[in-house]
């Protein structure tokens, strides 16, 4: 834990896919180890793209989580007793009661957390996790990305299903993993004239 006296903070750095969240985390965890400090990396367990353990980042990187949480999971708080850094990925799919607990870890237990995640899904809404971190976060930062038609900042998360770009107005199910290049980073120029140019095929 941090000295007596020094709020931690709540950290919410955002990104569209692809914008190397994963990567920036492990590359945060191996600093922290470097200096003998203690990490412990938390993800939700609804994330299973690459086993249920894995965190892993698309350059290559992974690494096991500490804690996988259920949907109808808290944390366990004891597993945090002479932890420096509590590092979260994937964290828009966590409830927003576990959010509460990020912060109630922060100024309770003095530890930092550092939150990756995305904040909108293809329809351009928040997911329920990222709006709690909107709400409570100290710092929220974005890991920028370029868009995948154009060279502008990537903004959404462009959902594409048999090469035809999917709208905001469609219907079925909002989390789709498993089948990550079916989201792609984008500006918002493209990500309406690809929606377009698909509806008018
Ligand atoms: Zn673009």
């Amino acid at each position: 834990m941090n000295e007596q006296g020094i709020m931690a903070k709540l950290y919410f750095r955002y990104g569209a896919v692809g914008s190397a969240k994963t990567l920036n985390l492990l590359a945060v965890a191996h600093n922290y180890r470097q200096q003998n400090k203690r990490i412990l990396i938390l993800k939700p367990a609804l994330d299973t793209r690459f086993g249920a353990n894995q965190v892993r980042s698309r350059a290559g990187l992974e690494q096991e989580a500490d804690i996988v949480l259920g949907s109808n999971d808290m944390i366990d708080e004891t597993k945090l007793a002479g932890v420096d850094c509590l590092l979260v990925d994937e964290c828009q799919f966590l409830e927003s009661r576990v959010i509460d607990q990020l912060r109630f870890i922060t100024t309770e237990y003095r530890v930092p957390v550092i939150c990756y995640g995305l904040r909108t899904d293809f329809k351009r809404r928040l997911f329920s996790g990222s709006q709690r971190l909107l709400e409570l976060a100290d710092a929220i930062e974005e890991v920028k990305t370029t868009c995948a038609f154009c060279n502008k900042k990537a903004v959404y998360n462009l959902k594409m299903v048999d090469g035809f770009a999917v709208g905001p107005d469609s219907q079925g199910p909002v989390v789709e993993l498993g089948c990550e290049e079916k989201y792609l980073p984008s500006c918002a120029g493209c990500y309406d004239a690809k929606i377009l140019e698909s509806a008018s095929r």
